[in-house]
């Protein structure tokens, strides 16, 4: 599903991302966990075309793309790459002056795929999926932060994404409301939505990933299943990183 190559990207003089591998297969679940910094961010913003990846490959649900430093995507294939890709990220981002299910509609109403009509049957069932069918005419500033958040991933995903991308979706929350977002994420990952989620969450690694990924300094470190990556870490570099974090 995703086949990410030797991916380097820079800003500059500085090198973020110094030849990243990352594979996942449709369904899997994948965490990716660093320090600040090591280039998480910068990685799934490669992967959505937020940012132009420096040199490497990338392939997304068969779409495929080589980059030689002096790449320009053409628009149309930058298009597609949006939308296989649906981002969730940190601070919900969500369109203040719309209401709650203006703002899950209007993605599909945007690139133009769906009817108003079908755009809201769309946005009814995702909200309701989502736990926010009560929440439909409130606008972003009436509603909770894990609201929010949950939003924003029933938004991302009336996009129809083939994977869905979170920066640290529950880092902007207040302790109490991580719970809600995560669960939401956990039944996606139950039904088979193929994601990759940058989370400090080390509980939501345990049981929901399908594969770990530990990132430093612009390369990974270690990755495989959470049993191996987080139960018996092989670098000094991993058992350091969680001993702070866990
Ligand atoms: P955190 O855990 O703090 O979110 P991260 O692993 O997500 O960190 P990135 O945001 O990917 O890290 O940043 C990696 C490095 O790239 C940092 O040194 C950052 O300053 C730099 N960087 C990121 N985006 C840009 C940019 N647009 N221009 C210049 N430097 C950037
Ligand atoms: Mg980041």
């Amino acid at each position: 599903m995703i086949d990410v190559r030797n991916l380097r990207k820079s800003f500059g003089t500085l090198e973020v991302l110094k030849g990243i591998d990352l594979e996942v297969a449709a369904g899997d679940v994948a965490v990716l966990i660093g320090p600040s910094g090591c280039g998480k961010s910068t990685l799934l913003r490669c992967l959505n075309l937020l940012e132009t990846p420096s040199a490497g490959r990338l392939e997304i649900a068969g779409r495929k793309l080589e980059f030689d430093g002096t790449t320009r995507v053409p628009e149309r294939q930058q298009a597609e790459f949006r939308s296989a890709t649906g981002m969730v990220f940190q601070n919900f981002n969500l369109f203040p002056h719309m209401t709650v299910l203006e703002n899950v509609m209007s993605g599909p109403l945007l690139n133009g795929l769906k009817s108003k009509a079908e755009a809201k049957k769309l946005a009814l069932a995702l909200l309701d999926r989502v736990g926010l069918s009560q929440k439909t005419d409130l606008y972003p500033r009436q509603i909770s932060g894990g609201q929010a958040q949950r939003v924003a991933i029933a938004r991302a995903l009336a996009l129809e994404p083939k994977v869905m991308l979170f920066d640290e979706p529950t880092s902007a929350l207040d302790p109490e409301l991580v719970g809600e977002v995560l669960e939401v994420m956990q039944s996606l990952a139950r039904d088979g939505t193929t994601m990759i989620v940058v989370t400090h969450e080390m509980g939501f690694a345990r049981e929901v990933a399908s594969k770990v990924v530990f990132m430093e300094g612009g390369h990974v470190l270690e990755s495989g299943p959470p049993a191996e990556v987080l139960g018996a870490p092989r670098t000094e570099r991993l058992r350091s990183f969680l001993s702070k974090v866990e």
